[in-house]
């Protein structure tokens, strides 16, 4: 059994304290609360988490489908804010459970404890940086950037086109990144959305294009990715559909669905989306019986609720597209035999349909093809100046813009 106490960490810095409390005073809570961040502790499931706090576990069973999807959305490590009140007594908590999503149980104006989902809103950041290599890609850019993932992605969008091994002292890189602050700390993986790689005198370009996700070279031409994805079952009927963020007119709160739930009978065969490594199997939470297979290139399929595995399977097994995988069924909490997909892109839950729907051809089209090549002819002005001699002694940091992140409301 753990003990919250036991973990508590009291290195929460005064400022993140600050900010915690300012959100209380909006939020017209006031007591004096006690804040503590915390990493959520291995082994634990959110009604453990609410039997541990006294909170009655009626709370989750009367929440919604998805809702109850949410919280098995909750990973060990990740961290959250829980406030207690003088005797030690919960008052609430906010956990994250994707970069933009996270829940909020609280103690209403009656003592009466209340479940809701609120987006968060963290604060993002363009930034452009241009280095000279010294040891090698990974070592100069996070050195200069204090971030391992960018050059992780940097080396999948150049995969087969440039030797990473064979760069040497003299060459370069650029990139446009954008990065997300939460308190004041990353939050979340950076995005690239344009690269720029010069090796043995050569440069190789890729940028994104923000009307489609995808990235072309600087002439606009588009790259097939070696990958697509395919519905992972026969299924009857899609009975739940992607949401996230969504403000819910009628019960004003937000509604989030990070999945695609297929309703099939008990036992139909589920296979896997795509080619992959299977990288979870077992149960987790609300979700029952879970897989989780890595795709590579940041993608990751989750396929929750099913009735049992294929025998044999095993972790860390490689799997085609179309490998059978398990069977539809209806374990953890759910209302009837159906498969919730889910589908995360560097660690972010996307629309499973929109990315399984989407048009398996490359190219721009003649309505965007103008607006992307001028955007790119800004960039590589910008990058191709710091290569020049004089400038490419040391990495730079270009430009920085801030934005808010969006919250729509319908
Ligand atoms: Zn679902």
């Amino acid at each position: 059994m753990y003990n919250i106490n036991l973990i508590l960490n009291k290195k929460v810095n005064l400022t993140v304290k600050k900010i915690i409390l300012s959100i209380i005073i909006f939020l017209n809570i006031l007591y004096s609360a006690e804040v503590q961040e915390l990493p959520w502790p291995k082994g634990v499931s959110f009604l453990t988490f609410l039997e541990k706090h006294s909170i009655p576990q009626k709370l989750y069973f009367d929440l919604e489908k998805e809702d109850k999807e949410l919280c098995s959305e909750i990973v060990a490590g990740k961290r959250f804010f829980l406030y207690t009140e003088d005797n030690g007594d919960f008052n609430q908590v906010l956990i994250p459970v994707s970069e933009d999503i996270q829940i909020h149980i609280y103690k209403d104006s009656s003592d009466i404890i209340k479940f809701q989902t609120l987006p968060i809103n963290y604060k993002e950041h363009t930034e452009s940086i241009a280095i000279p290599i010294t040891v090698s890609v990974s070592y100069d850019l996070q050195k200069a950037t204090g971030n391992a993932t960018l050059a992780v992605q940097l080396k999948s969008l150049f995969r087969g086109i440039v030797d990473f091994r064979k760069m040497q002292k003299g060459d370069f890189i650029a990139l446009k990144y954008t990065k997300k602050s939460l308190y004041g700390r990353p939050h979340g993986l950076p995005e690239l959305k344009a690269a720029m790689v010069e090796i043995n005198g050569k440069e190789y370009y890729r940028i994104k294009n923000n009307k489609d996700d995808k990235y072309y070279d600087e002439k606009g031409k588009g790259f097939s990715k070696s990958f697509f994805f395919k519905i992972p079952l026969t299924y009857k009927r899609i009975s739940s559909k992607f949401t996230k963020k969504r403000w819910h007119p009628v019960l004003k709160r937000y509604r989030a669905h990070l999945g695609t739930d297929f309703a099939a009978p008990r036992g139909r065969k589920i296979y896997a989306a795509g080619n992959g490594r299977i990288e979870f199997k077992g149960r987790r939470g609300g979700y029952g019986n879970t897989i989780i297979i890595n795709h590579g290139n940041g993608y990751k399929t989750l396929y929750a609720h099913q009735n049992g595995f294929r025998k044999g399977l095993k972790r860390g097994q490689r799997v085609k597209k179309g490998h059978h995988i398990g069977y539809v069924g209806s374990t953890g909490l759910s209302s009837g035999p159906h498969l919730h997909l889910g589908l995360y892109k560097n660690g972010k839950a996307v629309d499973p349909l929109k990315v399984i729907r989407k048009p398996k051809t490359t190219g721009l089209t003649v309505k965007h093809r103008a607006t992307f090549l001028a955007n790119t002819k800004e960039i590589i002005k910008v990058f191709q100046y710091e290569m020049k001699s004089e400038n490419r002694k040391q990495a730079t940091k270009l430009d920085r813009l801030t934005y808010k992140s969006e919250v729509k409301k319908l």
